[in-house]
C-alpha cells in the first residue's frame, strides 16, 4: 500500500495477443477493487516489440525505473521468438524480470475445467517452485557455475542451493499455504540420491514448521509423488520443489488438467510479484479479439492474493475472490471464447466477467 493508500500495479502488455488480454485484465482487475473499495493505481510501461520499436531494447530503462516504484506487476505475454539481435536483453524480458528482481517463486495453480477435456475431471493442485537456482546454468552465473566442459567429451552442469534462497522461499510457500487455507506442504524431493542440496531445503521447510503449526509438511520422493499423483492428486494439493524438479511437475500436472489452455502463474519476491499467463504470444490470433484473457485475469487474482499475504488487507482476497468465481461462472455458462468452443470475443467476455463481479452476492 503506498502513502497515498493505493495498491499499485505497473502493467506490460507485451507482444502479440498482449494488448487486448491485458487492456480486459485491467478492466476486470478496476471492477473488482471497486466492487470492494480498494483504491487501485496503474501505471502503463513499454516491454517487448513495442518497447523495441521507440527504444532499441525491449525492456528500457524507463521500465525498469517503474518497475522499481511498483510492488505489483502485471504481464503480457512476450513474444519467445522474433526479436531483433542488437536487443540487449536478447529478447527474452520476462526471464530478465525472473533473474533481476529476485522473484524467487513461481507459484503455479493447475485446475482442471471440463472446457478442456482433462485426462483429471477434478484436477486442483498448486506447485510451488524455487525459481532462482538449481540445475539452471543461466541462474548460477552469478556463482561462476553456468554449464561447462572440462574436456571436450564431459559436460558439467552444477546444481547451487543455498540455505538464504532456501529459507526465503520456505517462508514464502508456508505464508502462501496461510493465505490461500492449505493445511498442508508436500515437499517433492530427491534426497536419497541428492542428500547435501536437498538436505538444505528439507531442512529450512523443517525449521520453520514450529511457527507454523497448523501446516504439516509432508516429505515425497519426487519419483514416487510423480507416478502416485495422478491416482492420488487429492492428497496432494500443494507441492513445494526445487526448480528443475518443479518445472518438470508443472507440466505434468497441466498435461493432466487438459493443457496450459487457461493457467495463471505468478513469480514472487518477498516485495515484489508478477503476474503472468502460461500460454504465450499466440500471434495466428493477435489482434483479432478472438484471444481468451482468463489466465492473465486469474493470475492477477493470484497477484491481489499475494498482497493479502503480505498486507493481511482483506479487501485484497475479496477482490481475487470476486475475480476468480466471475471467471469461473461466465465460462460454465458457455459464454467462452472459440478456443474453449464458444463466440465470445475478447471484449463481450471480458464484459461478461465484469457483470458477473457487479451481480455476486
Ligand atoms: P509464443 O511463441 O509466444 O510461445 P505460440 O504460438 O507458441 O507463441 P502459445 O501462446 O504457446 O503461442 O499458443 C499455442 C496455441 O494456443 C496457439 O494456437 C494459440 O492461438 C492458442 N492460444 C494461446 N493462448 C491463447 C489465448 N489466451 N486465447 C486463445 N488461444 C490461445
Ligand atoms: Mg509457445
Amino acid at each position: 500500500m503506498s502513502a497515498t493508500g493505493k495498491l499499485n500495479f505497473a502493467v506490460m502488455a507485451g507482444d502479440g495477443i498482449g494488448p487486448e488480454i491485458t487492456d480486459v485484465t485491467v478492466d476486470v482487475l478496476q471492477a473488482a477493487a471497486s466492487r470492494v473499495g480498494l483504491p487501485i493505481g496503474l501505471e502503463r510501461c513499454l516491454v517487448g516489440l513495442r518497447a523495441y520499436e521507440k527504444h532499441k531494447t525491449t525492456l528500457p530503462q524507463e521500465t525498469l525505473d517503474v518497475l522499481k516504484e511498483h510492488p505489483g506487476w502485471i504481464l503480457g505475454p512476450t513474444s519467445a521468438g522474433e526479436y531483433p539481435k542488437d536487443d540487449p536483453m536478447r529478447g527474452h524480458p520476462s526471464g530478465y524480470l525472473r533473474r533481476n528482481f529476485s522473484l524467487f517463486a513461481n507459484v503455479r495453480p493447475v485446475k482442471a475445467w471440463p472446457q478442456l477435456n482433462p485426462l483429471i475431471p477434478d484436477l486442483d493442485i498448486t506447485v510451488i517452485r524455487e525459481n532462482t537456482e538449481g540445475f539452471y546454468p543461466d541462474r548460477n552465473l552469478a556463482w561462476g557455475y553456468g554449464e561447462f566442459m572440462p574436456t571436450k567429451d564431459v559436460a558439467l552442469s552444477l546444481r547451487v542451493i543455498t540455505q538464504v534462497a532456501c529459507d526465503r522461499f520456505a517462508r514464502f510457500s508456508f505464508e502462501y499455504a496461510k493465505a490461500t487455507g492449505q493445511s498442508k506442504i508436500s515437499i517433492a524431493h530427491k534426497r536419497t540420491a541428492l542428500p547435501q542440496t536437498e538436505g538444505l531445503f528439507i531442512g529450512a521447510f523443517e525449521r520453520l514448521s514450529g511457527e507454523y503449526s497448523d501446516i504439516k509438511l509432508e516429505l515425497l520422493r519426487v519419483d514416487t509423488f510423480s507416478s502416485a499423483m495422478p491416482r492420488d492428486h487429492r492428497k496432494y494439493p500443494l507441492v513445494a520443489t526445487t526448480n528443475l524438479f518443479g518445472d518438470i511437475l508443472s507440466d505434468q500436472c497441466s498435461g493432466l488438467a487438459g493443457g496450459v489452455g487457461i493457467a495463471p502463474s505468478l513469480n514472487a519476491s518477498t516485495t515484489q510479484a508478477m503476474s503472468q499467463a502460461v500460454h504465450g504470444t499466440a500471434p495466428d490470433i493477435a489482434g483479432k479479439g478472438l484471444a481468451n484473457p482468463s489466465a492473465l485475469i486469474l493470475s492477477t487474482a493470484m497477484l491481489l492474493r499475494w498482497f493479502y499475504q503480505n498486507n493481511g488487507d482483506a479487501r485484497c482476497k475479496q477482490a481475487a475472490d470476486l475475480m476468480e468465481q466471475s471467471v469461473r461462472s461466465t465460462i460454465d455458462s458457455g459464454n467462452t471464447t472459440p478456443d474453449l468452443g464458444g463466440k465470445a470475443t475478447t471484449g463481450s467476455f471480458g464484459k461478461a466477467v465484469m457483470q458477473a463481479i457487479e451481480s455476486q452476492p
